[in-house]
């Protein structure tokens, strides 16, 4: 077990922590900063730790997890977390709002798909005041590109005029999604997909995984870490199955003869079973996506290191050929189509069936 803490515990992106460190350290925290970058890579475990750095009792630009202020501070993460559970349990709209309370150490994030009006009223009315428990305040303001629009004006005025109390870090995964106004008072603090090595590192030292178990969990967490945290390799492999029959289906028909009635029999069970598997079905496709993006990659340079479904790269590289760019791309569009259908609410099973007669028609031309 590893016994490192303070900033030195955060995985990956040392740009940013180095970064963030240097403000601590030297004292001059901007008022407002912005957390950009992908999904899963730890912005928002990093503002936390500028936060307790920045009111940690102990000396140094750092934080110690221990002193009575660290430990005050993971409180009020806690009571903040009950907090917005129980107020998006709220039938009412309006009562979710009901009586905000804001800690010394706040997290804003979205109660239902925005951030409120109200939530961001609340930052304002308390920002300029004296915080209670803390040398400062820091409101860390979570999936900022969700901030209602009627909330946005409000904020930037804030932003305009900074309080001397209250620390600002925003948190999105793309800047541009921030209006202008809101970025440029912000100094910004860019993340990027953590690397493969990292993340191999850390699966190593957390899960039970097999090294090949690794090294796919690691692909297909594509730099982030909570996907490579939350990996299911059984739950990967049973939603991968049906496609792998599929792909096999097709890409032997390319090279049999007429006969292949069996196989498109096969090919068409073989949607059906994705489609019944409902809930996940945006998952489902995802996997579907990752194996002819893989293909794709494969024709495209057939000594590609860099694929997702590492597990199977000698099976892919038989299909790649046989399944060419044309029908592999027929297919990936096929794909678009029943996601469509899917968000749509429509029976994606429609989908899968236009895909499977489309994936049938491509290939006639090609044997005649
Ligand atoms: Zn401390």
């Amino acid at each position: 077990m590893s016994l490192t803490v303070g900033f030195d515990s955060f995985l990956g992106n040392p740009q940013a922590v180095t970064a963030v460190r240097e403000m601590v350290a030297s004292g001059r925290v901007p008022g407002a900063l912005l957390f950009s970058g992908p999904e899963g890579v730890g912005k928002k475990t990093l503002a936390v730790m500028v936060a307790k750095a920045l009111v940690c009792g102990r000396e140094g630009g750092d934080f110690c997890g221990e002193c009575a202020r660290c430990r005050k501070a993971g409180q009020m993460l806690n009571a903040a977390r009950e907090d917005l559970a129980r107020r998006r349990d709220i039938k009412e709209s309006a009562r979710r709002v009901e009586g905000l309370i804001y800690f010394d150490l706040q997290i804003i994030e979205p109660i239902t798909k925005f951030i409120l009006a109200d939530q961001i009223r609340q930052l304002r009315a308390i920002a300029y005041t004296r915080p209670f428990e803390f040398p400062r305040r820091v409101f860390i303001v979570d999936e900022a590109q969700t901030i209602h629009w009627q909330a946005i004006d409000l904020l930037l005025k804030v932003l305009e005029e900074p309080p001397e109390t209250t620390t600002f870090i925003l948190v999105c995964p793309n800047a541009f999604e921030l209006r202008p106004t809101i970025r440029s008072r912000c100094t910004q603090v860019a993340f990027q997909p953590v690397s493969e090595s990292i993340i191999q590192g850390l699966l190593a030292g957390e899960r039970k995984l097999t090294a090949p178990q690794r090294e796919l969990a690691a692909r297909v967490a594509a730099g982030s870490i909570a996907r490579a945290r939350s990996f299911d390799p059984a739950e990967y492999e049973r939603r991968r199955q049906p496609w792998v029959e599929y792909l096999d289906a097709v890409a032997d028909r390319g090279t049999t003869a007429a006969g292949s009635g069996g196989n498109l029999r096969q090919a068409f069970e073989s949607a059906r079973a994705l489609a019944e598997i409902r809930g996940d079905l945006e998952a489902t496709l995802g996997v579907g996506y990752s194996l002819l993006s893989d293909l794709m990659r494969l024709l495209v340079n057939p000594a590609a290191e860099t694929v997702v479904n590492v597990d199977l790269t000698s099976r892919m590289r038989n299909w790649a050929p046989k399944l060419g760019l044309d029908k592999v791309s027929k297919l990936k569009s096929g794909l678009d189509e029943a996601y469509r259908l899917q968000i749509r609410n429509v029976n994606p099973q429609l989908g899968f069936e236009t895909l499977a007669i489309d994936v049938n028609s491509l290939h006639k031309p090609h044997s005649a």
